[in-house]
């Protein structure tokens, strides 16, 4: 292996994606022993006291973080997002219950065809017939009344909207996949009755899946469920039922506390907002590139944008790629430009992105 400084290029790869550098830079120093331990995070039992105390700590900073109320918990689960998909019917919708779903893209429609496994969905919102362009209007949901919860995609990865705000649900819990923006901005754990998402966009690396459940909710879920599927479990357990993804927790937590000290999410909301609207703005100037999101449904964390023709849009994601702008390419089902920007995103490559657009059209346009 060289020994030279590894060059790192700008990612808006969706997911996994960037990690913060001070981050990736403690874990290589404390790969090989943890200061005091004299082993690798990866070596040691996650039983032992050191990993209570990085899980704890983990947990903790989210707490502060997030302002979590004490009637929450914050479980560390396996399976990605999509295992979500199915335990939260599984432990939320009873056999005669229905679940009202909100379809705002791709991932919504998995969660909720997922949960017709299991119990009655309805829909109660869709902007499919504007191709998933924008969130529906929040206070613009057809609830069933008495439904056992309410399902929501805050951050719509592959299009590029974000609900501005949570729909008004009243006092049906609301179930809120937000795998693509959890801690972007402040948010109000409190109108939530469970947040769920995988870490490998915007909380550390794959592996590990983040939910934060309020108490009685995640009693719900039957003792038939197999034992591994229980929220009731994973909380009873503090997240160590069996063996947890221990270097994915750890890093999350390194990214808690550089969430901490840059600040908390007030400032992480501020720089994300400057971060897109130096995309978006680049993108509403020119007559060149055209935004795909709606304007008031626009994501701060996935800018997708497409060029005049497909050709247009391969040259420019491999010119991009050239210029050490990489995973820029949008997803295949929608094709043209995504620009990833999550936390860690730098504002020094959003600069570079804007700066190449310009250039860009300017030989092309
Ligand atoms: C990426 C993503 C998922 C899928 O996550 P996995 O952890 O791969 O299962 C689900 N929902 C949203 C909004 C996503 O962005």
């Amino acid at each position: 292996m060289s020994s030279t400084p590894t060059h790192r290029v700008f990612n808006f790869g969706a997911g996994p994606a960037v990690l913060p550098e001070p981050v990736l830079e403690a874990a290589q120093r404390d790969l090989l022993a943890l200061p005091g331990v004299g082993m690798s995070v990866l070596e040691i039992s996650h039983r032992s006291a050191t990993f209570d105390r990085i899980l704890e700590q983990a947990e903790a900073d989210l707490r502060t973080l997030a302002g979590v109320p004490d009637d929450y918990h914050v479980l560390f689960l396996q399976g990605g997002a999509s295992q979500q998909f199915a335990m939260v019917p599984m432990n939320l919708l009873g056999p005669d219950g229905v679940a009202d779903y909100t379809l705002t893209g791709k991932w919504a429609k998995k969660a909720a065809s997922e949960a017709a496994k299991f119990g009655r969905v309805n829909i109660c919102a869709t902007t499919e017939d504007e191709a998933f362009t924008r969130v529906p209007a929040p206070d613009g949901l057809r609830l069933t009344p008495g439904s056992a919860y309410v399902h929501v995609t805050s951050n719509n990865t592959i299009v590029g909207t974000q609900w501005p705000v949570m729909p008004e649900v009243g006092t049906t819990p609301l179930v809120v996949d937000a795998s693509s923006d959890l801690l972007c901005r402040p948010i109000d754990v409190a109108r939530h009755g469970l947040i769920y998402g995988g870490a490998q966009k915007n909380l550390g690396p794959a592996g590990v899946t983040l939910a934060i459940v309020r108490k009685d909710l995640a009693q719900r879920g039957p003792d038939t469920l197999p034992t591994t599927l229980r929220y009731a479990v994973a909380a009873a357990h503090g997240s160590r039922y069996n063996t947890p993804p221990v270097f994915a927790i750890y890093l999350c937590g390194l990214v808690m506390r550089w969430l901490l000290d840059a600040g908390g999410l007030r400032a992480m909301e501020t720089r994300n907002r400057r971060k897109a609207g130096l995309l978006y703005d680049a993108i509403d100037r020119s007559g060149f590139y055209r935004g795909t999101a709606q304007p008031g449904s626009r994501s701060l964390m996935n800018v997708t944008f497409r060029l005049p023709t497909e050709e247009l849009d391969r040259r420019f994601g491999t010119q991009a790629a050239e210029a050490g702008l990489a995973g820029l390419k949008g997803h295949r089902s929608v094709g043209g430009q995504r620009a990833s920007i999550y936390n860690a995103f730098p504002d020094a490559g959003v600069a570079t992105l804007v700066e190449f657009m310009a250039e860009f059209e300017r030989v092309h346009g």
